[in-house]
């Protein structure tokens, strides 16, 4: 196993059977992507963006990193916002938060895991801002409202970027989405934080995030 032999197995027969479904699937697939939407989500195994919504490769282009946080100094995640609105021009951005988020929890939690606290303190930030407001949330729905508003920060963060504020200016059609996965049941929730210009981002962050509230406190 010191090679991993059976991943590549699975590999091959992978292959196969997508050629034997399209035989000319690879071949077309290796002159060109053409993907209409950018997904931003997290990197916990259980949540494959392919896979979540039935897309094919070259159909969604994908970043993720732990508890899907867009960061302005971040040029990893910056280069490939840009990238896929200048260059392969997709037309949707999806921040994909997740119920149950180990990253999210650790922070509700104060946990300590080392180097990724450091990164998980963006969503500290988040907590504290929100503070009066996710105390008033009974305790067992306060991880999900704090996954929720944490997407809803982020779909703000995408579109304050130059990126999007510049697309949007050039008249590009461009809309930022946040949902939330659920892994109990595999279906995506839309947090209805969509925004497709600079003008609607004010109003949308506000009740989106009044929205969280709404729903988990009774
Ligand atoms: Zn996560």
């Amino acid at each position: 196993m010191k090679k991993l032999k059976n991943l590549f197995d699975n590999n091959r027969l992978w292959a196969e059977r997508t050629k034997q479904n399209d035989p000319d699937f690879f071949a077309t697939l290796s002159k060109q992507q053409n993907p209409e939407y950018l997904w931003i989500g997290c990197s916990d195994s259980r949540v494959p963006a392919n896979e979540i919504v039935d897309l094919l490769p070259g159909e969604l282009f994908v970043h993720r990193n732990v508890a899907n946080i867009v960061v302005h100094t971040d040029h990893n995640c910056l280069s490939v916002m840009q990238y896929a609105v200048e260059v392969l021009k997709v037309k949707h951005i999806m921040v994909v938060g997740h119920y149950g988020c180990g990253g999210v929890q650790a922070v509700l939690n104060d946990a300590k895991f080392g180097l990724i606290d450091n990164w998980l303190r963006h969503v500290g930030d988040i907590k504290e801002k929100h503070m009066t407001q996710l105390n008033a949330v009974p305790e067992e729905k306060r991880l999900d409202a704090l996954i929720e508003l944490n997407v809803i920060e982020q779909v703000r963060n995408v579109c304050r970027t130059n990126i999007v504020q510049e697309a949007w200016l050039r008249g590009q059609n461009l809309t930022v989405h946040g949902w939330v996965y659920g892994l109990v049941n595999g279906h995506l929730h839309d947090l209805e934080s969509v925004v497709t210009c600079t003008d609607e981002m004010a109003d949308t962050y506000k009740s989106a995030a009044q929205r969280v509230f709404d729903r988990n406190i009774k």
